[in-house]
């Protein structure tokens, strides 16, 4: 099973990096990403340490650990500057927090976030159909959450996606342990948004995917 959306405390997560991953690694997980909280003040802090981090633990040949970022309200138009900055200083994973209905995320984040090419859009809220079908087109995955308040927009999410064959991902955006949800009862969440078993194995598979190129890419 892959989680591709945690945080640890080098955001407002309650474990270290170590922690996180062998929690995860516990709890039957065998690839995870570490994508804290980033703005404009501190990408430069987290990534380069969650990075090295990433690379020292791989080489132990457990839990893969993916180095990531969650762009995190920033203003939409910083958001490009700030993906490519994100890659350069060594993120594989670029997430932006989305247009979640529980916090005031700026408008336009969704479109923004989109047309920058970042890996996830996580809890896109109430995004719109041009907006799912953009995602869809520029090979963006929309995020399906079990992250209280943000999956209030889960079923929302996983209609458009359905009707406009745009790919999704399933993410814990896990805080503290009791985040982590059991690997048995992933596709519960799925099923809840009004899918079928065959989107949860879809949704699996892309996760799939996008950790096999991040694992992969040597930049
Ligand atoms: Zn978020
Ligand atoms: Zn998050």
């Amino acid at each position: 099973m892959i989680d591709l959306h945690t945080h640890s405390l080098f955001s407002d997560g309650e474990l270290t990096p170590a922690e996180l991953a062998r929690r995860f690694e516990v709890a039957g997980y065998r690839i995870l990403a570490i994508t804290d909280h980033g703005d404009q003040s501190t990408i430069d802090l987290i990534i380069p340490r969650v990075a090295a981090f990433c690379a020292e633990i791989n080489r132990q040949g457990g839990i893969q650990v993916i180095p990531g970022i969650e762009l995190t309200h920033i203003p939409p138009q910083s958001i490009p500057a700030l993906v490519s900055k994100s890659r350069e200083l060594g993120a594989k994973l670029v997430v932006v927090h989305g247009e979640t209905i529980v916090e005031p995320v700026a408008p336009g984040t969704n479109k923004a976030a989109i047309e920058a090419s970042a890996d996830i859009l996580a809890h896109p809220g109430l995004i719109t159909e041009e907006e799912v079908v953009l995602a869809r087109e520029r090979s963006v995955y929309l995020e399906l959450t079990s992250r209280k308040g943000h999956s209030l927009t889960n079923g929302h999410v996983a209609q458009l996606a359905r009707k406009t064959q745009t790919p999704l991902v399933l993410n814990s955006d896990a805080h503290a342990p009791g985040d982590i949800w059991p690997v048995a009862r992933l596709r519960d969440i799925v099923v809840g948004a009004g899918m079928t078993e065959d989107d949860f194995q879809t949704m699996m598979n892309n996760a799939e995917s996008i950790a096999g190129r991040c694992l992969t890419s040597k930049k």
